[in-house]
């Protein structure tokens, strides 16, 4: 994608601005494609590849060459415009404190919980990866078996779709939750408004994951009400669902583009 197209992109009126900053990149599933930027970027990248692929053209890898050479351009002309030489020794300083601040940031209580529910959920799933087939369908136990909990209720789909939602989120809450943290920390280091606003609503894309997998474990669990360790999931996402809330007060009431429509 050559600059001129990337310029056209983000004038196009039909985006809303910066909608992709506090959504759960789940673009399979999400209503907003056809008004996010990102998506449509991130279309045009991939059909590149795909035609370069095909094609084997040296156009086309020139074509994807200028369009990371393009983005290099951009990161330092913004760089540029901040009065921020990438060169000078600021940057190493700058390096560090970044690091500290991150390091500070995975330590927060609720960074640590979200760790925490990631190495439960690799647990579970380790330990009851016989339970389910290629596509995360249960495999179902032979006529007669009998086996107390493994029957149909809940339907084979609607498990899979849970076992889908959990792993799109197990990973994420962590990971929003840290630049949430960092936010707080830099919004707070810095008086800087931006980053409290960003912290909170990296904050509420994380209480978003955490209530989707709570539902999507409560129908696990009554697929298989004798695992213990999904009561221990439960609790683990309840005791961070409410660590989010009391670390970040601002994240419910927080506005996402696009997905929460102002009131007025
Ligand atoms: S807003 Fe929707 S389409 Fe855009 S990146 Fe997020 S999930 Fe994907």
């Amino acid at each position: 994608m050559d600059e001129e197209r990337m310029d056209e992109l983000a004038r196009d009126p039909r985006f809303i601005s910066g909608i992709y900053n506090y959504c759960d990149r789940w673009c399979e599933r999400c209503a907003f494609t056809a008004r996010c930027l990102n998506y449509a970027m991130g279309q045009e990248v991939e059909a590149e590849i795909s035609r370069a692929r095909d094609s084997e053209s040296e156009a086309f890898r020139d074509n994807l060459h200028e369009t990371f050479e393009n983005a290099r351009d951009e990161v330092e002309d913004q760089a540029e415009e901040t009065d921020f030489d990438l060169e000078e020794e600021e940057l190493q300083e700058s390096v560090r404190a970044q690091a500290e601040i991150d390091e500070a940031a995975e330590a927060q209580p609720c960074s640590r919980t979200a760790m925490r529910y990631i190495e439960v959920v690799d647990q579970w799933l380790q330990a009851n990866a016989g339970l389910f087939d290629e596509e995360g369908n249960v495999r179902e136990p032979p006529a007669g078996a009998g086996t107390p909990g493994t029957g149909p209720a809940g339907g084979t789909t609607s498990l899979r779709d849970c076992l889908e939602v959990i792993g799109r989120y197990q990973r994420q809450i962590y990971i929003k939750l840290c630049r949430a943290a960092t936010g707080m920390i830099r919004g707070v280091l810095e008086g800087n408004e931006y980053d409290r606003q960003d912290a909170n609503g990296s904050a509420k894309v994380a209480l978003l994951g955490i209530e989707r997998s709570l539902a999507a474990w409560a129908i696990v669990q009554r697929r298989f009400p004798d695992h213990e360790d999904i009561v221990f999931a439960l609790g683990t996402l309840k005791r961070l669902l409410r660590q989010v809330e009391a670390a970040f007060p601002g994240a419910r009431s927080s506005r996402r583009p696009g997905f929460d429509p102002d009131e007025t």
